[in-house]
């Protein structure tokens, strides 16, 4: 976040696959994708990969085969439906690695490893589908697991149905545009995956949770102009939320992203600001004119006082492991690692070491995040909510994002120029950043498995808290949150 009096704000560390897939889709811009990988070696008939000679056995080279088998599967059943006309399979998927000798070949001749080192990409040139099974698929694995890989494998195929579709010759269409639809189209499939129709791949929760962490890890660093770059691909924000829109509304919604994308939030810094580098610091956010009860309250209680629900703003207390407060029905195990709204004394108890860790790991709005949660927890007890276990935890998820969309900045400047938030009396702005605070801390603090029904699973949790960021406090009254 940013004081609006002083222009502070953040700058993340770059992801280190931000840049290398950052190209992914850069490269299909040619119109006629299908039939032009002549003299192309074919992969084995039993496989989908050509794994070419030399290949080192990997862990996940069966699963990453399957997907791709199953994304043609996927497509010959959905592109015509969707788009008119008959599906033509994408010519050829390759792993490449340095001991490889068989040709890659693309339109134009042998594809070199380090055209593709770091990187996945799909190319109209040869109409291939080319990823790194020395570095990049190897690491992807190890970090985040198999599951991960296929969302990139589902997302590459997207690049290659776009070029079939003649997405890339919309006139007006950006790289955010074909990106956000790739990560629609790679949502769709896991969704097809998670509900049990792929005999080969039984994803379950902590799979598709492995998909929101790829986009998180694929996403642009925090300040790029994704809405402007070239290279842009969009924020963990909008690469979650459209991954997500994909897994929710299937294919035919993905269809319309290019004219009719799901609301992407493009926040960037001033030159002045990215050369400031840095988040509120901690103990700003607790006092004075850029804390976050002070920024709660701005928009809360006018906003109660208006529907006439009586409310007293709760006090922020910290407490460490060895003197958990007493807090209602809430037991100490309950409320270490956590905010918490305590009814009995009106006040949000937190883990103070807890949250410092957040704040160092992530950045300010990790710690504004539960904190507005367990406020948003005060405000459904004000006005009386009746609701109970994980569907209040959601809707809290929800008014957390329609808070927040009174802090994002407005897309008027005041009278000086300067950046003021979308309701002017809020002292603080968010910044580049922030909303991927917490989609990283809602995917730290989601439930592992859907059946478990305490917190929300991170896919959950993310897409109540973008309906509110979105749609507002509207959006969460209506049970949609
Ligand atoms: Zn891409």
């Amino acid at each position: 976040m940013i004081n609006s009096h002083s222009s502070r704000l953040r700058v993340g560390a770059a992801s280190l696959f931000t840049v290398i897939l950052a190209g992914c889709g850069s490269s299909a811009t040619t119109s006629s994708p299908a039939g032009s990988a002549g003299g192309a070696p074919q992969p084995a008939a039993e496989r989908s990969i050509s794994f070419g000679d030399g290949k080192v056995a990997q862990p996940y080279d069966d699963v990453l085969d399957a997907a791709f088998a199953d994304l043609k599967t996927f497509w010959a059943a959905n592109y015509e439906p969707t788009y008119g006309s008959p599906f033509t399979p994408v010519a050829a998927i390759y792993a490449l690695y340095p001991e490889r000798t068989d040709p890659v070949v693309g339109c134009s001749g042998p594809v070199a490893y380090s055209e593709v080192k770091g990187n996945a990409f799909y190319t109209s040139c040869g109409d291939i589908i080319v990823y790194d099974d020395s570095e990049l698929v190897p690491d992807l694995t190890k970090r985040m697991g198999v599951a991960s890989v296929a969302v990139v494998a589902a997302h590459e195929y997207g690049h290659a149905i776009q070029a079939r579709a003649g997405v890339y010759s919309i006139p007006g269409i950006k790289t955010i545009d074909t990106e956000q639809q790739a990560d629609c189209f790679a949502g769709a499939w896991t969704a097809h995956v998670a509900r049990g129709e792929v005999p080969a791949l039984a994803f379950g929760d902590a799979d598709v949770k492995a998909g929101i962490d790829a986009m998180i890890d694929v996403a642009d660093t925090p300040g790029t102009d994704s809405e402007n770059d070239d290279s842009g691909h969009g924020s963990a924000f909008d690469r979650v939320g459209a991954f997500e829109e994909g897994f929710i509304n299937g294919v035919a919604r993905c269809k319309d992203f290019p004219t009719n994308p799901y609301p992407r939030v493009d926040l960037t810094f001033s030159p002045e600001d990215a050369a400031t580098n840095g988040n509120l610091p901690f103990d700003d956010l607790l006092t004075g004119d850029t804390s976050i009860s002070k920024s709660l309250d701005t928009f809360w209680v006018p906003t109660l006082e208006a529907s006439q629900v009586a409310f007293t703003s709760p006090t922020l207390v910290a407490f460490t492991v060895g003197a958990v407060p007493a807090c209602g029905e809430f037991t100490p195990e309950q409320m270490v690692n956590a905010a918490t709204y305590c009814p009995d004394s009106n006040t949000i108890a937190y883990d103070d070491e807890f949250m410092h860790r957040l704040y160092d790991a992530y950045g300010d709005l990790s710690f504004g995040y539960p904190v507005a949660a367990a406020y948003s927890d005060a405000v459904q007890a004000a006005a009386g909510g009746t609701l109970t276990g994980e569907p209040r935890v959601l809707v809290n998820d929800c008014l957390v994002g329609a808070y927040l969309n009174s802090v994002l900045p407005s897309a008027t400047p005041d009278v000086d120029g300067n950046q003021v938030a979308n309701d002017p009396n809020q002292t603080i702005i968010l910044s580049p950043g922030d909303l991927d605070e917490v989609v990283k801390t809602a995917v730290l603090f989601g439930d592992v498995a859907s059946d478990t029904n305490n917190l929300g699973t991170a896919f959950e949790k993310i897409d109540s808290f973008r309906n509110g960021v979105i749609g507002g406090l509207d959006v969460c009254l209506q049970g949609n949150g």
